[in-house]
């Protein structure tokens, strides 16, 4: 459409380019530092003046192998300095950073990376014997960037292996980063795909940077210069929230955990390092809470824990915040929104309310952050009220959401532009959105919905449980009905009345699950979430025997 040019306005147009965040740290934040638990077992510690240089280093290395614009580059790594610095040389030259999720079944692995056509991958120790065992079947990859000191690794089956080190080793650290349209790709990752095939999101770097502005400002993630960030959300699952970049873009200390996910790990990095700032998954915090009771010890420098990628159930929303002084802040997102959508920051109205009032409103995902757009919708995709009880599907609209797939020939969105997330959720009359489900995961009682996520919130609060899911099982008069399957905390066994009483007055009656399954372990995605679908499968039959015997 031809445009009036009295319309345009008169301003630069100069592109959001991630190259130029990393320039503005290593000049305004130069001294500020990026540490790093290495996967060696030692603690590195740099600046992001050194970051900058080294990652020039690693682009002109790029450059020499061949690396051309537009191309993709495979990382299987943990949250490392030397991947940050991946991220930023392969971005920076137009490349497209493909951030490969370790926990993904082998068959998704090949899928992923012959899918994307990655030219090279770089690999971090743990991850090299996946890739022995698949490279033969990878039909792009034509070498292997071994993220590891050499003396670590001498030997690898790898075909084309080159060390890091040596590869940045005699590069110049001086390098004019190419000016790239800002609507040029810069990483690619793929959803979990519980269902068929992973599906690729491919960001840009306007997209990328727009979030990052959003997701540092205070009414979401709230990072700063004065921020010290322990991301514990991995760089293979949505780039770790984007905070490589929110970080980076704000000056903010970065503390890198490497493989270090566990417990005890997270302890020790955090008295030492005193992170104020902490994002990641439950089943993480579930983690390091039980570590941190056991060895009996409280964190005093975090401030904030963000949670997300999964429901925050009220026992660890007030676990940090009574036992460590620690504010949960609920976040909601996906792969297709970069991921943040919505963050339930504290509000003026939080500070005079009671703390179980506060908790109750901290269980929802929050408000959008600006830029995102939600509805809620029913199936005839007539918009539902915001009153904090009609819940529909939840659709999204943002310029950091996608549009299409990664080589898809259709768009993802519905004829009128809006994305659906798959969630089913609640919008309340100050603006909060809850997730109710996942649409496949409700469970359908008698014609009426019944939300897992609520029952397993609740259930986790009992003292003997340390994880809980509910899937809906067939049911003869009912069609469906929830069943509960528990985790015993170390130490305990499961007693099913003792767990249903506890629930009595906290639920709706005819929610109370039938009945209640003590297992060892739980399936979860390769982004840790429960893997309910191989549960229902499992258990499908499970009440209509029951009442057969
Ligand atoms: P992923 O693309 O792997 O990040 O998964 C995105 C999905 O995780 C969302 O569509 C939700 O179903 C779920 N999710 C993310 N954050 C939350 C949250 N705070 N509470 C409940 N579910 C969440």
């Amino acid at each position: 459409m031809k445009r009036n040019p009295l319309m345009i306005g008169n301003m630069m147009s100069n592109g959001l380019i991630l190259s130029d965040i990393l320039e503005y740290a290593a000049v305004y934040h130069k001294n500020t530092e990026i540490v790093t638990l290495r996967v060696e077992g030692d603690i590195h510690r740099y600046t992001y003046a050194d970051a900058a240089k080294r990652t020039k280093k690693l682009a002109n290395a790029l450059k020499d192998l061949g690396v051309q614009q537009g191309d993709r580059i495979g990382t299987l790594a943990w949250n490392t300095y030397r991947h940050y610095e991946a991220y930023y040389a392969i971005s920076g030259l137009g490349a497209i950073t493909h951030t490969i999720n370790p926990r993904l079944f082998p068959e998704q692995i090949i899928y992923i990376v012959n899918h994307a056509q990655d030219q090279y991958i770089f690999v971090d120790k743990t991850f090299v014997p996946l890739l022995e065992a698949v490279q033969d079947k990878l039909t792009s990859v034509k070498g292997y960037i071994l993220m590891i000191d050499k003396d670590q690794l001498p030997e690898t089956k790898l075909k084309n292996a080159i060390y890091y080190e040596d590869l940045i080793d005699k590069q110049s650290d001086e390098l004019q980063w190419p000016l790239l349209a800002d609507d040029s790709a810069t990483a690619l990752c793929y959803t979990s795909g519980t269902t068929g095939n992973p599906k690729g999101v491919l960001y840009s770097h306007r997209s990328t940077i727009l979030h990052a502005y959003a997701s540092a400002q205070s009414e979401a993630l709230n990072i700063n210069s004065r921020s010290t960030i322990l991301p514990v959300v991995p760089m293979f699952h949505v780039c770790a929230w984007g905070v490589p970049y929110s970080a980076t873009l704000a000056g903010a200390k970065i503390i890198f955990p490497g493989a270090g996910m566990d417990g005890e790990s997270l302890t020790k990095l955090i008295q030492t390092e005193k992170p104020d700032l902490l994002l990641g998954v439950p089943t993480i915090w579930l983690g390091l809470l039980t570590h941190l009771d056991k060895v009996n010890e409280k964190m005093d420098s975090v401030e904030s824990v963000v949670i997300g990628g999964a429901a925050a159930p009220i026992s660890m929303i007030q676990a940090f915040q009574e036992k460590h002084d620690a504010f949960v802040i609920h976040a909601w997102g996906m792969t297709e929104m970069s991921p943040l959508g919505t963050a339930c920051t504290k509000t003026r109205a939080m500070d005079e309310m009671p703390l179980e009032d506060r908790y109750k409103k901290q269980l929802k995902q929050g408000r959008p952050v600006f830029g995102v757009q939600l509805k809620i919708v029913d199936d005839e995709n007539k918009e539902l009220p915001h009153d904090g009880a009609a819940f529909g599907r939840l659709l999204v609209k943002g310029p950091w959401v996608v549009d299409r797939y990664y080589l898809a020939e259709e768009t993802a969105l519905e004829d009128d532009g809006w994305f659906d997330t798959g969630d089913v959720a609640t919008l309340d009359p100050d603006g909060y959105m809850q997730i109710v489900d996942r649409k496949k995961d409700v469970i359908k009682s008698g014609g009426e919905w019944i939300s897992s996520i609520d029952l397993e919130n609740v259930a986790v609060g009992h003292p003997d449980v340390q994880e809980a899911c509910v899937i809906g099982v067939a049911h003869e008069k009912w069609d469906e009905r929830p069943i509960l399957l528990v985790i015993p905390k170390e130490g305990k066994t499961i007693d099913g009345d003792s767990i249903l009483n506890f629930m009595t007055d906290k639920i709706a009656k005819w929610w109370m699950p039938d009945v209640v399954i003590s297992v060892t372990e739980l399936p979860h995605t390769a982004t840790g979430k429960l893997l309910k679908r191989k549960l229902r499968e499992e258990y499908k039959n499970y009440l209509l025997n029951l009442e057969k015997a």
